[in-house]
């Protein structure tokens, strides 16, 4: 079995549809792939079609904006109910909050470069959540930047002059909203040292206690050392040990696949979840 649990699609941040992300799964050999586009569900439906006619397996799922003590922690959630009022509220908090943090990028920006809110809507049509990639992707059409990775290394670093922060959950209250929906809470590459400052090691106890129910270990932005500190942290707090991709379609190297779950971990997720794994066929 060949299963990857974090992809992105065009409603959000990747440049794949629904549909095409579950085609490209078949293509790619996967058996299961999950759908986690960052504060949104709005891919479900498409892909859960899609998967139905591929035979693909499909979880449904999302990434979370949260925050702890500062640091920008992205929180997977598999299975959730998607129309549980108290989450869709925050999740509508944080979009909105992106939006207005998007346009303040853009105003930054657009007193040294060419670029104006419309190119970057462009960008984002069909997408629910819109986000820093966007702004890229306008930037390489005015031929500001080649490519997304140039933009993020400079003009829209979270360092950088043109940056903008936005609303996040406190990553212990995104915990106890995605449980609360039915939700099983994944912390993503919280090993990532080229986003930021990384989650600190007081943190995992403090999120398992608050009901966490894993790690996402293996990932292309974690080094063997960050590989190791989270698997050590999985093993002694109990916690579910996932692989995956974070495709986000030609918008990242990322490829489906290059990190895989163990099925057993797949169960672990499907028995604590709400809404059903859809099978392969
Ligand atoms: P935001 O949440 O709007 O601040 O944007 C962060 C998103 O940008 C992440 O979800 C990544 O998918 C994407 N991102 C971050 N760094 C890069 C990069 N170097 N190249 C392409 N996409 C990136
Ligand atoms: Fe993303
Ligand atoms: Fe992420
Ligand atoms: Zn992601």
């Amino acid at each position: 079995m060949r299963i990857d649990l974090h992809a992105h699609t065009t409603a959000s941040d990747g440049t794949t549809s629904p549909a095409d992300l579950v085609a490209q799964a078949r293509a790619e050999g996967l058996d299961v792939v999950a759908i986690t586009d960052h504060d949104t569900t709005a891919g479900w439906d498409e892909a859960t079609a899609a998967a139905r006619q591929h035979g693909v397996g499909l979880v449904r799922g999302m990434e979370m904006s949260t925050r702890y003590r500062g640091c920008a922690v992205h929180l997977l959630s598999y299975l959730h109910r998607p129309d549980d009022p108290t989450l869709v509220a925050e999740l509508e908090a944080i979009r909105a909050d992106r939006v207005g943090r998007l346009r303040a990028m853009v105003a930054n920006l657009a007193r040294d470069y060419p670029i104006t809110w419309d190119d970057v809507a462009a960008q984002a049509v069909g997408a629910r959540t819109l986000g820093r990639p966007h702004i890229a992707d306008a930037l390489v059409a005015k031929r500001v930047v080649p490519d997304r990775a140039a933009a993020f290394a400079d003009l829209i670093s979270s360092g950088g002059r043109y940056y903008v922060d936005y609303y996040a959950t406190p990553t212990d209250e995104a915990i106890a909203l995605v449980r609360a929906a039915g939700g099983v809470p994944v912390l993503a590459h919280a090993g990532a040292a080229t986003r930021g400052a990384i989650v600190p090691d007081e943190a995992f106890g403090e999120l398992a206690a608050a009901g966490l129910a894993g790690l996402e270990v293996h990932h292309r932005d974690h080094d063997a050392a960050q590989v190791a500190r989270l698997a050590a942290f999985a093993e002694r707090l109990d916690l579910l040990v996932t692989g995956s991709s974070d495709f986000h379609g030609a918008g990242k190297p990322n490829q489906l696949g290059e990190h895989l779950t163990a099925p057993d971990v797949l169960d672990a997720i499907a028995d604590q979840g709400a809404v059903p794994v859809l099978p392969p066929a």
